[in-house]
């Protein structure tokens, strides 16, 4: 990984590379940072400015033979630690990272921006808590005993500490004392769910969320998205890497556009119209319904503002703007708080898998409704809701 890879953090990168040019690394450090927030990937550019021979003056070369081993994260002096489940091998209480190396490879370098969730997609641990166990903790005082490999330094990444149980306690003695030329880098999201124990013997670097106008710029300019949409999609991001790249691979949908036509669909009330937009919506994935009814919750956030104060359109695009001042007519204060409503619960019962196409249909009469001041709408969107059950 090299810095030049993780967008911004200017601060965090600089602070990083005087640590190493000024020869005074910290034996145990915690990244913090939100999910998104890039702290694992400037972990991994970190160990692999550490180690290159022929660093250039704020990255690492990527062409020594160290940068070589470091790039692939099968440097033999460099180790990783991390919540797993039970191995297929072996019992639980006997497996540790090492047994999940391969795809813990695989997905950092494929993009070392995932998610706690992505992560347990790839160890197969939907059911299961992963977590860093006892064998873990022995196995790592043991690792960084031994003498290193290279005659360097020994980094230890240890991603995700909120899952050391008490048995973390075992590395105190390693982290207050640890061997020489020793590093530890805990790398965390919840500074509440980490032992207080090991807390308060770390030095703390606090990753902040990458503001609106980063992910904006980041999706034009290494994305090449168009700003109108960048703009759009920032805002839905809430400051996570991660998100975004999710936004991106989701495909760029104009969603005012969307929402909008959503809107006009759900006044309109014509059966035929509102069930092309709800077979259309049901196509996509079920991310991407979450995120359009998250932009849609965002925009409305916007709008509310804007409703009070209309000149101010700052958190608006020009088509948001104008988007809104075509249903200023339509929906008021109390009709908003209803439709957003609406629009939770439709959030909470497609995540809860129930019927795609039930939700939608139920969900799109009930804003008819309400904007057309029908209080019916939960007897309507009960009947129409069950021909579409017979539909299917
Ligand atoms: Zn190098």
């Amino acid at each position: 990984m090299f810095f030049a890879d993780i967008p911004y953090k200017a601060a965090e990168k600089n602070r990083i590379l005087l640590q190493v040019t000024e020869d005074r690394i910290p034996h145990a450090q915690l990244f913090l940072g939100r999910e998104g927030s890039g702290n694992l990937a400037l972990a991994l550019a970190y160990a692999s400015f550490i180690y290159c021979l022929n660093r250039t003056e704020n990255d690492s070369c990527g062409a020594c033979p160290n940068c070589k081993l470091t790039h692939k994260l099968i440097h033999p002096d460099l180790h990783f630690s991390f919540p797993v489940v039970k191995s297929d091998v072996k019992k639980r209480e006997e497996t540790t990272s090492d047994d999940f190396l391969t795809q813990w490879r695989h997905i950092n370098l494929h993009s070392p921006f995932f998610t706690f969730h992505d992560w347990q997609q790839t160890i197969n641990a939907q059911s299961v808590k992963p977590n860093i166990n006892t064998k873990e903790c022995v196995d790592i005082i043991q690792k960084l005993s031994f003498q290193s490999f290279s005659d360097g330094p020994k980094v230890l990444i240890m991603w995700m500490p909120e899952y050391l149980g008490k048995e973390g306690n075992k590395l105190l003695k390693l982290i207050e004392e640890p061997t020489d030329d020793t590093y530890l880098i805990l790398v965390a999201q919840d500074q509440d769910k980490i032992l207080n124990t090991i807390l308060s013997r770390c030095q703390l670097m606090k990753f902040l969320p990458f503001s609106e106008e980063e992910i904006k710029k980041y999706l034009i300019e290494k994305h090449d998205i168009d700003e109108e949409i960048a703009q759009q999609l920032s805002r839905v991001a809430e400051g996570s890497i991660s998100k975004t790249l999710d936004l991106v691979k989701g495909g760029e949908k104009n969603n005012s556009a969307l929402l909008f036509d959503w809107l006009r669909v759900c006044y309109k009330g014509d059966a035929e119209e509102m069930m092309a937009f709800v077979n259309e919506t049901v196509s996509w994935s079920l991310d991407n319904q979450v995120r359009f009814l998250e932009y849609s919750l965002h925009f409305f956030e916007a709008y509310f503002s804007w409703m009070l104060s209309p000149d101010i359109t700052g958190q608006m695009t020009e088509t948001e703007a104008s988007v809104a001042s075509k249903m200023k007519a339509i929906i008021d204060r109390e009709k908003l708080e209803l439709i957003c409503k609406v629009i939770n619960n439709l959030i909470f019962y497609l995540n809860r898998n129930g019927n795609h196409k039930v939700n939608w249909t139920a969900d799109t009469i009930a804003i008819g409704d309400i904007l057309r001041n029908k209080t019916q709408s939960s007897t309507n969107s009960l009947i129409f809701a069950s021909e579409s059950l017979l539909i299917q």
